[in-house]
């Protein structure tokens, strides 16, 4: 068994992959042999750039726009790769957002919003390429949580909300699938130098008992080690920096 698994003629989602830890993860993942869906919401410069950078890989890849907060794009989404590369064997649910609330200033939309983007977006991308995977009996789904799932975190509680729920989901499909050859975990960074994490750079950072944020190439390398792990699921992969309180 290899550390690093061949994923030639495996056929992936990566979620809000246009920068910051869906990048990383789809560059990882092509590396690693797989042909790349690079989901956006808007940013489609930046994701039909990483779509060139996995072409010169050799690996082939599409870009595609869609919101994943709402079924009918998901379907839409889900559909075209179907169609363009092939229906999808590992699925990262990265896309994500980080609106920082303190608990007087967040509004009810901006918590529906969060566990919309955050969360239903798991169940929906998940539904959408299972019957794929249990067919084939082979798949992965790899579900971008956060240290806020069980700290107290910098952001607010509607996106400690949406990550915790999504660690549930994760065990929940995990318990489900197991007999079918698909494997769902999540994977927890905690302060990683992305756009996301920008805002409070210098005060986060003091935090952090390594003395540096994570990079998004750490975390894609936690995922593709979930990916190749066919034993492992049901279960959250942290990487702090050592960082326990955030
Ligand atoms: P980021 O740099 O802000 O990138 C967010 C990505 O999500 C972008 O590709 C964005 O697309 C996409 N996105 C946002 N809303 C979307 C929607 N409705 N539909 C489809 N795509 C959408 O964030 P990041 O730091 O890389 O975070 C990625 C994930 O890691 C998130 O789930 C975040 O909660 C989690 N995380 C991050 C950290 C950290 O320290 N950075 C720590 C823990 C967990 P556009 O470019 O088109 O806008």
């Amino acid at each position: 068994m290899s550390l690093s698994p061949d994923l030639d003629q495996r056929i992936a989602l990566v979620t809000g992959a246009s920068r910051g830890i869906g990048k990383a993860v789809a560059l990882m993942l092509a590396r690693a042999g797989a042909d790349v869906a690079v989901n956006y919401h808007e940013r489609a410069e930046e994701a039909r750039a990483v779509v060139e950078a996995i072409r010169a890989l050799g690996r082939r890849a599409i870009a595609i726009g869609a919101d994943v907060s709402s079924a009918a794009a998901v379907a839409a989404m889900t559909q075209a790769i179907a169609e363009q590369l092939g229906p999808v064997d590992i699925l990262v649910n990265n896309a994500g957002i980080g609106l920082i609330r303190s608990i007087d200033a967040l509004t009810e939309a901006e918590f529906d919003a969060t566990l919309a983007v955050n969360l239903k977006s798991v169940f929906l991308c998940t539904q959408a390429v299972l019957p794929h995977m249990r067919a084939r009996r082979w798949g992965r789904i790899v579900n971008i949580s956060s240290g806020a799932a069980r700290g107290g975190g910098g952001i607010g509680v509607h996106y400690n909300a949406s990550k915790a729920g999504m660690e549930g989901m994760t065990r929940g499909y995990a318990a489900r699938l197991a007999a079918e050859g698909v494997t769902v975990n999540a994977v927890a960074p905690s302060l990683i130098e992305t756009d996301m994490m920008s805002a409070r750079r210098d005060e986060y950072v003091k935090r952090i008992p390594l003395g540096r944020m994570g990079t998004a190439e750490e975390v894609a390398q936690a995922v593709l080690m979930v990916v190749g792990n066919p034993y492992m699921t049901g279960q959250t992969v942290q990487l702090n920096g050592g960082t326990q309180f955030i």
